[in-house]
Parts: structure tokens; sequence; C-alpha cells
């Protein structure tokens, strides 16, 4: 039984949801979890895909944590860069005196590498810790822009996001968030400025209109962005939010073709800033460097926001590239960024992404992303495809998300109650296998879904494994559902 918590089980609820046993009442945790009454599962060692529990199991990791481990677990050369960098002393500096090679060197990576931003105007890379505070700094930045060009009394500080968005868990990156569940007590903290639109999610029954096509989707959905700008009144916003693909919201949801070259023109028009969201869809995740580089049209973001495969979890590493145009407004104005963290481009953390980053270039991982991304869409297409509460499957790269539904005509999802997301993670971490959850109400609707998105060096006879674990544990469930 998995609901007897009476834990939140919604999509953006990034609690690692499959229950253990409760915990030792003898030794209770000094360590505050999600939950006070169940710890996560306690892990001995782990490398590769491998995940051993202190049981003794041994799990896939089929998910990267949430999309996070891009090279696996446990890698030797970023061991070896790490200890480099903590044997030269220099494991804290404070970053208004002083750099380092590795964050120097990271940021030349991020920027002017083969995959680097500099090929679409993303000039600079600002390093914090995680997706949450990258996010606060492109929305301070975004402001700060207007701030400079308009001076202090400009009228530009309305964001726009869309509903359904998960942008993180810091204030500033929960005011442009929409899932509710996540909400609730911090109703107080809620700015009145942000405003959302209808997300790019045309499977999803609440966006969904019988007949549409996706180009009509698309076209509306820039047209409701354009009225709600008219609407908040010209030179009110500073910018527009969104993900390119949308992950733990909505499970790996790419927007339907010419919908952001839509929102870049209505941006545009408006003069708003396009900050995107690649902190879980970024970095290679679905087959290039970045998830916008594959929209219709030349879609450039002004700030990107990145995290996750960034770093690939040997060390807690975000940031944002900035565009020239942002750049170019600080270099006329007060020539700084006013923002800061102790731990910013911390030198340890900066020289395990760069080693993650130059494994990642040097051994062509993001092609391997791009070619294994299409043996497990078909994978998951021939198995769980024809299944009857398998509504949608779809993704880039190594980044698919499986939508859970009662009815695939009408694309009804399960009522909250039978918990099928979370039963269905259960199912596959039972046999062996650590997807993603995404289940529960966002916004007021409801939805099932679970994400797979394995390491970029992922090999087929893996895929091979996890998909056939996944299917097991799919057909178990339909039996119990039934
Ligand atoms: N943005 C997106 C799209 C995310 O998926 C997340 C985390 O899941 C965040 C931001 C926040 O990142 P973090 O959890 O590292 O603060």
């Amino acid at each position: 039984m998995l609901n007897d918590t009476n834990e939140t089980t919604d999509a953006s609820n990034t609690t690692f949801s499959p229950v253990p046993a409760p915990l030792e009442e003898a030794v209770p945790p000094a360590l505050l979890h999600r939950s006070l009454r169940q710890a996560p599962y306690l892990v001995k060692s782990a490398k590769g895909l491998a995940i051993t529990l202190s049981d003794g199991r041994t799990v896939l990791d089929a998910c990267g944590g949430a999309a996070v481990a891009c090279l696996g677990h446990g890698n030797e050369e970023v061991l070896r860069a790490v200890t480099a960098q903590m044997s030269s002393g220099v494991s804290y500096l404070h970053s208004l005196t002083y750099t380092t090679s590795a964050a120097e060197e990271l940021a030349h990576a991020l920027v002017d590498g083969p995959h680097g931003g500099s090929r679409f105007g993303l000039e600079r890379a600002y390093l914090v810790n995680s997706g949450s505070e990258a996010m606060d700094a492109a929305l301070k930045l975004a402001r700060q822009c207007f701030f400079e060009l308009d001076g202090p009394g400009t009228t530009r500080s309305h964001f726009v996001a869309r509903r359904q968005a998960y942008h993180g868990t810091t204030v500033g990156a929960m005011n442009v968030s929409s899932n509710l569940p996540r909400k609730i007590p911090y109703a107080n903290l809620q700015l009145p400025n942000v405003s959302w639109v209808t997300p790019a999610y045309q499977y999803q029954y609440s966006n969904w209109r019988q007949g549409e096509t996706e180009g009509e989707f698309a076209a509306r959905l820039v047209e409701e962005l354009d009225a709600h700008f008219r609407s908040l009144g010209p030179d009110k916003v500073v910018a527009f939010i969104a993900e390119p693909l949308v992950g733990a919201t909505s499970g790996c949801t790419p927007a339907p073709k010419g919908y952001f070259a839509g929102v870049r023109r209505v941006c545009d028009e408006h003069g708003v800033l396009l900050i995107l969201d690649e902190v879980m869809c970024g970095m290679g995740r679905t087959g290039t460097q970045f998830a916008f580089e594959q929209e219709e049209g030349r879609v450039v973001p002004d700030i990107m926001t990145m995290g996750k495969g960034l770093g690939g979890g040997f060390a807690p590493v975000a940031g944002m590239l900035v565009h020239k145009k942002v750049l170019d407004v600080l270099r006329k104005g007060t020539s700084s960024f006013n923002h800061g963290h102790t731990y910013q481009a911390h030198p340890v953390g900066c020289a395990s992404t760069l080693a993650v980053q130059r494994i990642i270039a040097r051994d062509g991982v993001i092609e391997n992303c791009a070619r294994m991304g299409k043996v497990l869409r078909s994978l998951l297409g021939d198995t769980l495809g024809p299944r009857k509460y398998v509504g949608d499957i779809r993704g880039r790269g190594l980044f698919w998300g499986i939508e859970f539904v009662r009815d695939k005509t009408t694309r009804d999802p399960f009522p909250p109650g039978v918990a099928f997301g979370p039963r269905f993670q259960q199912m596959a971490f039972d046999l062996g296998v650590a997807v993603y959850p995404g289940s529960g109400t966002v916004d007021g609707t409801k939805g099932d879904h679970a994400i797979i998105s394995p390491p970029y060096n992922v090999t087929e006879d893996e895929l091979r494994e996890i998909v056939r674990i996944v299917h097991e544990a799919y057909e178990r469930l339909e039996k119990e559902v039934d």
C-alpha cells in the first residue's frame, strides 16, 4: 500500500515516493526528510546505473534521480578532478574577490565550447548551486535589466509563466511556479505581479480540444500570450518564463511545432524578455546541448537556466547563460549584476562540473543520448504504447514521459485515489528499476505520469533491461487496477 502516509503525490512533489519501511522508532533520524514519518531508502553504494541499497538490493537508476545523473554514478575522472581541486587547497574562496581556473574554464566550456552558448549569443555563464537559485537569479537579472534601461521608475515589474509549471522551491522560483500543492502553506508569499497562461501541453485533458491540430494549438497559445500581454498593459511585463520541454509537472512534454517561434515573436513585439528554464531538459538531455536548439525557427532565449545534467549530480551546481542583449544593458548601465551567493561558482563544484563537461564533449555522449533516445522511444512504443492505460509516450533524447489515463478516448485521468503513478513507480522499484514520479493534482488538474531519463552514456542492452522491467511493472499494475 502506498498512500498510507497522506503525503501529497503531486507531479511536482519531487519526494522520492516509493515508500520504504517506516522509520525505526529506536533510531529516530536527526535529518529532516520530506516526510517526518518515513525515511527514504538508505543507499550503500552506486556505480553506473546501479544503486545498491543498505538491504543489499540493487536498483537500476533509469531516471538519474530527477534527470540529474547524466553520466551515471561513481565516475573516476570526476573523482580525480575533485580531489585535485581540493588538494590544491582551494576549496573555497569568496567570488567577490577571487576566481579560480576551474570556474573560468567551466564558463568558457559552457559559452565557447563546441556546444557552447555563444553560438546563440549567450555569452556569459553565471554559476550557483541549485536550479531554484538559478531561476531566482534569472528573475532578478531580468528585472534589473529594465531598472537599468528605464530607471527606478520602470513600469516593468510583472512576470508571466504557464500553468502547471514548476520552476523551483525558493520564494522567487515558487512565485513563478503554479503547482498549487507545493504552495498551499505559502499563499502570503505569492506576489501579485505574476500571472499564468495555458501550458503547451496538448495531450492533457484540461488543455485538449478535440479536433484541434498541433499548429492550431500552437497558434491558440501564442494568441493567448499576446492577448495576455496586452491585457496587462504596455511596458508592464519583465519576462515570460517557460520550460522548452516540461519535466516534473507534465512528464517530458515538448511544445507543439512553431509555439516557441511564436512566443519569441510576441515577446519581442512587447519588449518582454524570454527566460527558458532548461534546468531539467537542458545540457544534452534531449539530444542537443540546449533543448531550445530543436525548436522550429531560430528561438533564442535572453536568459537560459540550467542545472541537473550540467554537473551530473557529482556536486551541487546550476546556473544561467545570459544573452549579449542583456549583458549590453548592464555594460551601459551599472556594469554589475546586483546579486550573489557565498557559494556561487564554488571551486570544487566547478572542478567537478568541468570534468563532466569535458567527458561529455570528448566521448560524444550527447550524440549517444540522441541515438539511444530513438531506441528508447521505439522500445517504449512497442511495449507500452498499445496498453490500455498508456495514453501518451512523449519526449526527446533520453527524456521520456509516459502518461497514464483511465480512458484513452476521452483522455480522462485516473482519480487521484487510484494513485496509478505512485503505484507504478513503486512496482517498478520493487522489480528493480527507479523511474521518476509525477502524479496527483497540479493546478487543480489530475494526472499520472512517469519519467524515464537514464544517463546519456546508457547502452542499448541497459535500455532493453529497463524497458523489460518497466513493462512488467505496468502489466502487474494493470491487473491490479482492473
Ligand atoms: N526548474 C525546473 C524545470 C526543475 O525541474 C527544477 C527542479 O526539479 C528546478 C527548476 C529547481 O531546481 P532545484 O531543485 O535544483 O532547485
